[in-house]
Formats: C-alpha cells, sequence, structure tokens
C-alpha cells in the first residue's frame, strides 16, 4: 500500500499536519518517534499558546493535539523512522525495519535543547531548569537567574530575562565569549548581569524547585554554593536530521534547508516547525509551518487532478 503522506514527528508542527491532512481525507501516518508528544511534554505549564488565558500543561496541550488528529482519522506509529529514501518515487520510511511507501512527506522531527548533561538537571527541567527563555523568562519575574553558555543565544537570552529578573548571571566555560562582539559589549555593559568566567555548574539542588547551584572553577578546581531560582541552558540546539543527510540540503548547523517556507526543492517533500527552524522555536510557529506543509500536500495533489 502506498500512502498519500506520512508524516514524521508527533510535536505541535507534525500533528498540526496531520490534522489538516486527515480532514482534508487524506488518513495521514504519523511517525511520531520515540518521544510522541515532543519538546513540550517536557514542559509544566505554557503560558503564550494562543487561546488559554490560565496557560495549560505542555503534555496535556500536545496529547489534545494527538487525540484531536485521531478523531479524523490519522493513524499512529511510535517508534523512529530509521532511514528514508527520497531519490525515487514513491518515498519510502523504513520503521522498525519495515518499509513504509508514501507520496508525500512531511518532516517534522523537531530538535533537542542541549543540555548540560549533570544528573541532577532532568529533575527540574520545567522546575526553575530551562532551555528556552522566550517560553519561560516572566515566570521568573523579580527572581535570581543564572544563563549558562557563551554564544549569541546565551547573551541574547540574558538581556531578555534582565527585563524580568533581579539578576542575572552568566556562567560560562571560558574567559572569553564566543558570541558576536556587539552582543558581547551589550551583555558586559549591562548592569544587571554578572559573569561568572572559566566555570561550570556541577550540581543543581532544590526541593519542588530550583534553589541552588554548585559551580566549579575550571582554573582552580574551587567549589562554591550559589543560591538561585532558575537555570536557563543556551549552549545550543541539535536538529533531528541524522536520517536526511545525503538526502536534503542540510544547513551548517544541520538544520534542513528550505527553498521557500515549507518546501524542500523536491516535490511532495515538505518539511515544518523546529527541525528547519534555528530562530523561531515556539509552539505556535512550529504549529503554523505544520499547518503550511499540509496545505501544501493539499495543493500537490490538487496539482495531480
Ligand atoms: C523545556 C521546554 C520548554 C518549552 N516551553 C515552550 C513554551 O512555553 N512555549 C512555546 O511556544 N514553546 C516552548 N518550547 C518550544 C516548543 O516545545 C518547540 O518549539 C516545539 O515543540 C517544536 O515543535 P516540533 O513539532 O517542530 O518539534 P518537537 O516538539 O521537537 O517534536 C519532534 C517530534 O519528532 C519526533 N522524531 C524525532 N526524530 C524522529 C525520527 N527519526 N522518526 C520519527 N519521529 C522522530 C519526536 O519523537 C517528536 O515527536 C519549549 C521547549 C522546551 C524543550
Amino acid at each position: 500500500m502506498v500512502e498519500k503522506v506520512i508524516i514524521l514527528g508527533g510535536g505541535p508542527a507534525g500533528l498540526s499536519a496531520a490534522i489538516y491532512t486527515a480532514r482534508e481525507g487524506f488518513q495521514p501516518l504519523v511517525i511520531s518517534g520515540f518521544a510522541t508528544g515532543g519538546q513540550l511534554m517536557l514542559t509544566t505549564l505554557v503560558e503564550n499558546i494562543p487561546g488559554f488565558p490560565d496557560g495549560v500543561m505542555g503534555p496535556d496541550f500536545v496529547m489534545q493535539m494527538r487525540k484531536q488528529a485521531e478523531k479524523f482519522g490519522t493513524r499512529f506509529i511510535d517508534s523512529n523512522a530509521t532511514a528514508v529514501d527520497l531519490k525515487s518515487r514513491p518515498f519510502k520510511v523504513i520503521v522498525d525495519g519495515n518499509v513504509h511507501e508514501t507520496e508525500t512527506l512531511v518532516i517534522a522531527t523537531g530538535a533537542n535543547a542541549k543540555w548540560l548533561g549533570i544528573d541532577s538537571e532532568k529533575a527540574f527541567i520545567g522546575h526553575g531548569v530551562s532551555s528556552c527563555a522566550t517560553c519561560d523568562g516572566a515566570l521568573f519575574r523579580n527572581k535570581n537567574v543564572i544563563v549558562v553558555g557563551g554564544g549569541d543565544t546565551a547573551m541574547e537570552d540574558s538581556a531578555f530575562l534582565t527585563r524580568f529578573a533581579k539578576s542575572v548571571t552568566i556562567v560560562h566555560r571560558r574567559d572569553s565569549f564566543k558570541a558576536s562582539k556587539i552582543m558581547a559589549d551589550r551583555v558586559l555593559k549591562n548592569p544587571k548581569i554578572k559573569v561568572i568566567w572559566n566555570s561550570a555548574i556541577i550540581e543543581i539542588k532544590g526541593d519542588v524547585s530550583v534553589k541552588s547551584v554548585s559551580i566549579r572553577n575550571l582554573s582552580s578546581n574551587e567549589i562554591t554554593e550559589m543560591p538561585i531560582d532558575g537555570v536557563f541552558v543556551a549552549i545550543g540546539h541539535a536538529p533531528n536530521t541524522e536520517i536526511f543527510k545525503g538526502q536534503l540540503d542540510l544547513s551548517q548547523n544541520g538544520y534542513i534547508s528550505t527553498t521557500e517556507e515549507v518546501l524542500t526543492g523536491i516535490e511532495g517533500v515538505y518539511v515544518a516547525g523546529d527541525v528547519a527552524d534555528s530562530f523561531y522555536r515556539q509552539a505556535a510557529t512550529a504549529s503554523g509551518s505544520g499547518v503550511k506543509a499540509a496545505l501544501r500536500v493539499r495543493e500537490y495533489f490538487q496539482g495531480k487532478e
């Protein structure tokens, strides 16, 4: 059987594409990956998704989207695709050793924030540890926060967080920033921002939320304790594009390159959400591009009629 549309990814982008293509009657097959629901499964209260004045729990939001997609006839496989062949038609997707053929493909495999990788970090994600200042900054009004990183994102996040936080401390492994000079200078001149150089967080402590961190000076090995309310990890994102290497054009940092919005350059292959977006990285923007991809699927089949 050749599917009309396979969607890779079960986060906001993939699920939005599923809702739209399912309502068109294409009976989409979503390969939603092992992280079904996507990044929002790692959050607690999300306050910036339009339509929820009291906020909505991230996992509840995506599971409602999934239910909506199922209602219109979407089928799901909660495994990762391990390979794709986009060089001949129908396109092929390999999942659990099985080959699935499809006329069109929507790629919405998202990205993962890079984390510090220390044991105590995981327990506090969504409870004081965040990888998204835009998403969670407003929750730290009049609080003291740390930003980890030394690139442009860390600079942007630090400057943004000063709008809410009482103080922002950047913890950076080196003795200078790799961010552009103009952004680094702006941060260094900001009286609300302090920098702890040559240092790394080695432990995050708290009860229901973060209360303090242990910081190791990487030159002297000296360890200090610092009371803190929040830790923003801004050390980059890794798009999930391993299986598309050699099949699609990828940017230098691994994101899928688009020719125009959701178009990839291969007719019938569309891309949506964070997997092609190193800038916006929001649930609403991911969802919007999933809708665009679905409308391109419709256009593809209208063109065939
Ligand atoms: C801690 C945290 C808090 C956040 N808070 C907010 C917030 O408050 N507001 C906001 O707007 N945004 C927030 N975001 C960002 C938001 O979650 C993302 O922008 C959004 O989830 C991106 O959606 P997506 O569908 O593109 O990708 P993702 O959500 O990353 O979903 C990707 C999907 O692809 C699947 N996948 C990956 N590889 C494969 C494969 N090989 N085969 C099949 N499937 C695969 C995964 O299993 C997953 O289902 C937050 C993110 C994090 C990490």
